[in-house]
């Protein structure tokens, strides 16, 4: 969506990982909680995005991908947006059966050295160790898409995300639900025709 639209994404997991993969303060700090499938502090997360949205890059827009988690995250960034004089055009929440987003998480590998992300099921071939076609490094298993892992994050999301959808419902023309079971064409172009830039 961003290549296709054109607008710059940040997504607050992405950037958490480079962080513990680089050791920095920040990455040390969020690291145990990304372990366990918790979610990081709210003020954690929120200076990232802070961050982001401040940048150049962010000037004429962006999308932010795996954040607000939390009511508080929602709260932060309505202030973030207030003080730039900006609003949300929209929230899409992805409805997917828990069953399938288990089946999901324990088939995707990554690539160690430079991120890029595979299905097992639609690829057998990319299974932990092999090569990355991309760069060449070694594909592994998130170490938060271990089974006992998963079930952690799935508990997290009922305890402290799912409420974002009556949060963010209040205003109906704002919150898009996006039916989002099947392949990886069929939910990107459902999505890029959801917002009106395909
Ligand atoms: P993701 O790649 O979006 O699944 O995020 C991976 C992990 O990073 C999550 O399980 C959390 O530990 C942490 N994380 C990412 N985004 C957030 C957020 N908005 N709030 C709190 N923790 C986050």
């Amino acid at each position: 969506m961003s290549e296709r639209c054109g607008i710059p994404k940040f997504a607050t997991g992405d950037i958490l990982r480079e962080a513990v993969r680089r050791d920095t303060g920040l990455g040390r700090e969020a690291q145990r909680f990304m372990e366990r499938g918790d979610l990081v502090p709210d003020e954690v997360v929120l200076g990232l995005v802070r961050e982001a949205l401040a940048s150049e890059e962010a000037r004429e827009g962006f999308i932010l991908d795996g954040f607000p988690r939390t009511i508080v995250q929602a709260e932060g960034l309505e202030a973030l947006l207030a003080a730039r004089g900006t609003a949300l055009d929209a929230v899409v929440f992805f409805a997917v059966p828990e069953e399938e987003l288990v089946r999901r998480l324990s088939s995707r590998r990554v690539c160690g050295g430079c991120g890029a992300v595979y299905a097992l099921e639609s690829d057998g071939r990319r299974d932990v160790g092999s090569d990355c076609p991309v760069c060449g490094g070694a594909l592994e298993l998130r170490d938060d898409d271990r089974p006992e892992t998963v079930r952690v994050r799935l508990r997290v999301y009922r305890e402290n995300t799912e409420a974002l959808l009556g949060w963010y419902g209040r205003d109906a023309s704002l919150l898009r639900r996006l039916d989002a079971v099947g392949t990886v064409e069929e939910v990107q172009e459902k999505l890029l025709n959801l917002l009106g830039c395909s």
